[in-house]
């Protein structure tokens, strides 16, 4: 136990000859071992206690348990150690479930994974009606583990049992009551809810009552209709999981709930969970939880750095990006101007944003009442009128550096001097925007994705004169706007579209070289992504690379090193710009986003291979996968060694939040210690002898494959 053994992680007290248990692991009450351990011996004592009727277990502070501490996972190697956990969670809740007094759990806050299972363990539930409970384990690629999976379908049913499980999204108490998981729901405060708990606990001391969930029968039609569901879910989730396996497990569990008595059961959930825990799925997930929460951590900014109150706020280009960044604002309850040049543009992107709102209202997922109060909140402007009265500005104007340069200049005069100026740009260079502005120290990158309502990325692109303050306010206002914040370097594309142009230069290459557009393209898809890289150029715009491209070779740059396919210009030049003008890659029917392929492209792409001298070659789809891949992870690694990005995880998060990398793969790095850095570094050099020079091994990964270590194991084992 060591010297968390000295803690006293659940305190005792008798109140009306009830037992009353605090559970008291600040900040959230998670289940590590000292608790698991105090809760064990509180219950006993309880138990034995001659002065005690009944029992109710609470948690100390805002909540009740909010799950497993996960560190304790990550000390489980073997399948032998995470049996013997898991054998010990479950034997644990078995005592607990076994107090002879009646035990009642008082929730508020948040009942949820290992939390929940805890309250499923006692006899009955009383709980807070704001509260929630859920089994999210899915979300980190787990199961529950400590009989989640054997009593919630006792108490709820299948459908809210796999529901709960294999979606993981926390449900509220009421609709928790109304499926058999709450007992008594409180209208109240904690203070309230433990008065009502224990009220609750001595009428079931006096009635003689006690009810174990485990021994509530199913009948055999409940049985049949369980087995059933289970199936129907395999069949869904076979289909929709695309490759994650977490949510498959989950159901397995359920089943063996409905196929087998509890405690077979329990020792099927206990491998299943088991057979989780080591997944490489779950460990990618359970290193980007990680990774997500570290993201936000930059050196030389801490807690005492002061930020700036975020009141009001201005966009500046009601473009694509502008719109979606005024509904990120508006979404947080902040009110925020929106202006661009022209009545005609604002118009066209109210509409815009208000057709988007009322399509969320009418599916379900937004009220009437707070669609209007985010559409009050954007205020349309033309001119700077009002600019002097918002905390911060950001900039979407076209991808121009003399326009943007220009933008800065305006409102470095009509904003005050403590308003922050971010710069929404994909690739120009922040320190040319700061001093156009003359308040460098005030100057910043917020780089959203598209659509910038939904995507969760924002980089925070710090200049050479950012301030700290600027950083820090930064950091605290994407996650106001509900985002993920990174603070990347100000390099070319950052971190993001810097990777992006080395995967996009690999695709056409391999198109070139004899693989066709749907194939790679589907070819990725079934790796995990959302979407393949020329169905994503058609959504993005293949006038925005273009005009990226000839923005660099005007001074003399490229976006990757090397040698790049001709056909993105070739389709720029002939109007193709995807999607918004019904051609690109593919072709679209009016109205539809239904990608069709072009044979063109074939012909395109064989000219462009003649050009250069290529024979054009059947290409399998795990090249198409490799070299995709080992282009990303090379380039993460300069991006990393060079300063670029702080940490492996945060690319990894990058990649995740702002393109939809896989998030069961953990990221482009963790997929390269996946496949094990030796593998990585040898495909690159082969690459080189195949394809030329232009594939040169990072630094970074030789280093790294030369001390026999990965991006984040010692080891450089294939297992991270
Ligand atoms: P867009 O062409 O859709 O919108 C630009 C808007 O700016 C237009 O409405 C235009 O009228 C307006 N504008 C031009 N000059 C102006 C001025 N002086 N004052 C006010 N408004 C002005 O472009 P977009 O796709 O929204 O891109 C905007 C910025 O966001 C660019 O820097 C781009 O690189 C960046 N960005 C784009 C994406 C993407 O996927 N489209 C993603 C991330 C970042």
């Amino acid at each position: 136990m060591g010297a968390a053994g000295m803690r006293e992680f659940v305190h005792y007290e008798i109140r009306d000859r009830v037992a009353v248990l605090t559970i008291d692991n600040p900040p959230v009450n998670a289940l590590g071992d000292g608790v698991w351990e105090a809760l064990d011996d509180a219950v006993r004592r309880a138990d034995a206690d001659s002065g005690v009727d009944a029992i109710v277990l609470i948690g100390a502070g805002q909540t009740f348990i909010v799950g497993a501490d996960l560190n304790i996972f990550k000390a489980l190697r073997t399948r032998d150690e995470a049996l013997v956990h898991s054998a010990g969670m479950h034997a644990i809740l078995r005592r607990v479930e076994d107090a002879a007094r009646p035990l009642v759990a008082a929730i508020h806050g948040n009942a949820l994974g290992g939390g929940l299972e805890v309250a499923l363990s006692c006899h009955y539930r009383v709980a807070l009606k704001d509260a929630r409970v859920g089994q999210p384990e899915v979300a980190l690629g787990l199961i529950p583990g400590a009989g989640g999976t054997q009593r919630l379908p006792r108490l709820a049913g299948a459908e809210t049992a796999l529901a709960m499980c294999t979606e993981g999204r926390p449900v509220p108490v009421p609709a928790a009551a109304d499926a058999g998981v709450i007992d008594l729901v409180v209208d109240g405060d904690a203070a309230e809810l433990l008065g009502e708990a224990i009220r609750f606990a001595r009428a079931r001391a006096a009635a003689g009552e006690r009810r174990r969930t485990r021994d509530i029968e199913i009948s055999p039609e409940a049985r049949a209709a369980g087995l059933e569901a289970c199936r129907a879910a395999t069949a869904t989730l076979t289909a929709a999981a695309k490759g994650a396996r977490a949510p498959l497990a989950a159901v397995a569990a359920i089943e063996a709930c409905f196929a087998l008595p509890f405690d077979a059961g329990s020792a099927r959930e206990r491998e299943l969970f088991v057979d989780c825990l080591l997944s490489t799925e779950s460990k990618a997930l359970r290193h980007l939880f990680f990774a997500e929460r570290e993201a936000a951590k930059v050196p030389s900014i801490s807690k005492t750095t002061p930020v700036t109150e975020i009141r009001r706020a201005a966009v500046v280009g009601a473009g694509t990006m502008g719109g979606g960044i005024a509904m990120a604002y508006a979404n947080a309850g902040i009110p925020v101007l929106l202006k661009d040049v022209s009545e005609q543009a604002l118009e066209h992107s109210l509409a815009a944003i208000r057709r988007n709102y009322e399509s969320t209202v009418a599916k379900g997922r937004l009220t009437r009442e707070a669609c209007d109060r985010r559409l009050a909140l954007i205020t349309p402007a033309t001119g700077y009128d009002a600019f002097a009265t918002v905390d911060v500005v950001v900039e979407a104007v076209f991808e121009d550096l003399g326009l943007k340069r220009a933008t800065f200049a305006d409102l470095g005069r009509v904003t005050r001097p403590d308003c922050l100026l971010a710069s929404n740009t994909s690739t120009l260079d922040i320190d040319e925007l700061a001093r156009a502005s003359g308040r460098a120290p005030r100057v910043i990158g917020h780089h959203f994705f598209s659509p910038a309502n939904v995507m969760k990325l924002v980089e925070i692109v710090r200049g050479r004169d950012t301030s700290h303050e600027t950083i820090a306010t930064s950091i605290a206002l994407a996650r106001r706007l509900g985002k993920v914040p990174v603070v990347v370097g100000n390099g070319f594309g950052f971190v993001a579209n810097r990777m992006l142009g080395y995967y996009l230069r690999e695709a056409g290459l391999l198109l070139e070289e004899g693989a066709t557009v749907p194939q790679i393209d589907r070819a990725l898809m079934d790796f995990g992504l959302p979407v393949g890289p020329f169905g994503m150029e058609d959504i993005a715009g293949i006038d925005i690379g273009a005009r990226i491209r000839r923005h660099l070779k005007a001074t003399g740059r490229t976006w990757a090193e090397g040698p790049e396919s001709t056909l993105p210009d070739q389709l720029f030049a002939m109007g193709r710009y995807g999607q918004k003008t019904g051609a690109g890659w593919y072709t679209y029917a009016p109205g539809s986003r239904t990608p069709v392929p072009d044979p063109l492209i074939e012909e395109l792409a064989a000219g462009a291979a003649a050009a250069r001298g290529i024979a054009r070659r059947a290409v399998g789809d795990c090249e198409i996968v490799e070299r995709t891949m080992t282009a990303l992870a090379n380039e993460g690694a300069r991006v990393l060694d060079e300063g670029y990005a702080l940490r492996a995880g945060d690319i990894d998060v990058v990649y995740c939040y702002g393109f939809g990398f896989p998030r069961y793969r953990g990221g482009p790095l963790f997929y390269a210690d996946t496949v094990g850095l030796p593998v990585v570094l040898e495909r690159v050099r082969s690459y080189a002898a195949q394809y030329g020079n232009h594939w040169r091994p990072a630094p970074l990964i030789e280093r790294l494959v030369a001390e026999g270590r990965g991006f984040y194991t010692s080891e450089g084992s294939r297992n991270p």
